[in-house]
């Protein structure tokens, strides 16, 4: 049994894999949909009327008028693949509120979608009075059962069993709850190859890390919705830019010489090609600019992903080598004449040359990806994980620390390794997460016991 095995014996939990996107509580459509592309809710249902359907392919957000999804393929009752659109919405009624029973660009829906739980009977029809068969999923199931608490930052119950253990077995205990985290990353990748193959499981993985916390939807959205095969065939710059909203109509004029040549190729392309993605393109209240550090804004990430589109087959090799030096050399490596000295379009240029992907961002891809993708495909080079040091904490893993180790320096040790951090997070989340008794109730100072 190895540690991730011993951590969820402990946990009595089954393991769920982990949603591409942090799954909300209440969901808007948009995140439903991007739930729905990347798999998060399976590809296995049954009907309204009780036919089993398998999602054979999720075909591709669509462009033009009409349902959401277009060139989908679905599979009734294990029979032949029926191909067609899919179309989503959050309540079956949408079908009717929206006139898409009388709009013939919905005919070619094969699967209507709905996200409620409510069992009254909403036949869904198209203007040429087909019947088409209904999915009802209820989104809640994405997340973990609901915290009951916010943990409060101070040192919990634990502390005390914790400091009566050896430090080895503390470390061991928090590598298990790591490689449990990891095997649920694993685990949501390997089924994102499955639908949509390994090159874009990569790149949606990828770059719904550049997203960080506060815009891993739009980065989620832009990866879906303009594929790794259609970006590497055009001018991936101008239209990452253009679809995820940042090329609104604008005067150059008011910039100065090196942005105004910098938009002017950008726009050159995009002007062309606006039309036919204008249903892509996001609002760009969509996208969060508060509470982050200049380097990091998402127009430099977008640029930073645009980069990595050129240079693809190294990534790719890069994904299957997984030499965490070689992976922090690369992107270390990664720039852009225009973006190595600009925080955003509209800013003066900065001083000196910035990282276009920072190393704090380099650990998380390593985390988050290539080594769950080693772990995926048992390659025993995953387990570098144990000696990457962690570039950055966040409030949620010091609060885990102070929580489980009070003021010993052993917490503050262990915030300096990346795996440590994850074993620190997954502890948060499965126990102080779930406790409502100011730790009187939980059971992991029982269970490590066990360990
Ligand atoms: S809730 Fe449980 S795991 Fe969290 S600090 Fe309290 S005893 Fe420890």
């Amino acid at each position: 049994m190895n540690s991730g095995d011993r951590y969820a014996a402990l946990l009595a939990l089954p393991l769920r894999e982990e949603p591409l996107i942090e799954a909300p509580r209440h969901f808007t459509e948009l995140e439903l949909q991007a739930h729905w592309f990347a798999g998060d809710f399976g590809r296995d249902f049954v009907t309204a009327d009780g036919l089993s359907v398998r999602i054979v392919q999720f075909g591709r957000w669509n462009r033009e008028a009409g349902p959401d999804f277009a060139e989908a393929a679905v599979a009734f009752a294990g029979g032949e693949p029926v191909r067609g659109s899919i179309e989503l919405d959050p309540q079956a009624l949408d079908w009717e509120r929206h006139g898409h029973g009388a709009n013939p660009h919905y005919d070619s829906v094969v699967l209507h979608v709905v996200f409620e739980s409510s069992r009254d009977e909403f036949f869904t029809r198209t203007s040429e009075h087909r019947h088409v068969p209904q999915v009802r999923i209820d989104p809640t199931i994405l997340g973990a059962a609901p915290a009951l608490a916010q943990p409060e930052a101070k040192p919990g119950r634990c502390v005390a069993p914790l400091a009566a253990l050896p430090e080895e077995k503390v470390r061991e205990v928090l590598f298990g709850a790591a490689e449990f985290r990891l095997r649920r990353k694993a685990a949501a990748l390997s089924r994102l190859s499955e639908l949509h193959g390994s090159d874009e499981a990569l790149f949606q993985a990828l770059a719904a890390t550049l997203g960080y916390k506060s815009n891993k939807l739009p980065f989620t959205l832009l990866a879906q919705r303009l594929p790794l095969k259609f970006l590497r065939k055009t001018d991936a710059h101008a239209l990452l830019f253009g679809v995820s909203g940042f090329l609104p109509a604008m005067d150059l004029g008011e910039f100065d010489t090196p942005t105004r040549t910098y938009l002017r190729g950008l726009w050159e392309t995009w002007w062309a090609r606006r039309a036919e993605l204008q249903r892509l393109t996001l609002d760009r209240e969509l996208w969060s600019f508060a509470g982050q550090r200049p380097a990091n804004h998402p127009q430099r990430r977008l640029a930073a992903l645009a980069e990595m589109i050129g240079q693809w087959p190294k990534i790719r090799a890069l994904s299957k080598r997984t030499d965490p030096r070689a992976i922090q050399e690369f992107f270390g490596g990664l720039h852009h004449e225009y973006w190595d000295l600009h925080y955003t379009v509209s800013s003066k240029p900065a001083a000196r040359p910035m990282a276009l992907v920072g190393e704090s961002r380099v650990t998380e891809m390593l985390t988050n990806v290539f080594l769950p993708l080693a772990y995926a495909r048992k390659d025993p080079r995953w387990e570098s994980f144990r000696e990457l040091p962690a570039s950055l904490s966040n409030r949620r893993v010091e609060i885990a620390a102070l929580r489980l180790f009070g003021g010993r320096d052993l917490g503050r040790t262990l915030l300096r390794s990346a795996a440590m951090q994850q074993g620190l997070l997954q502890v948060y989340e499965d126990f102080c997460m779930r406790d409502a008794s100011d730790c009187e109730r939980c059971a992991f100072p029982t269970q490590l016991a066990k360990w």
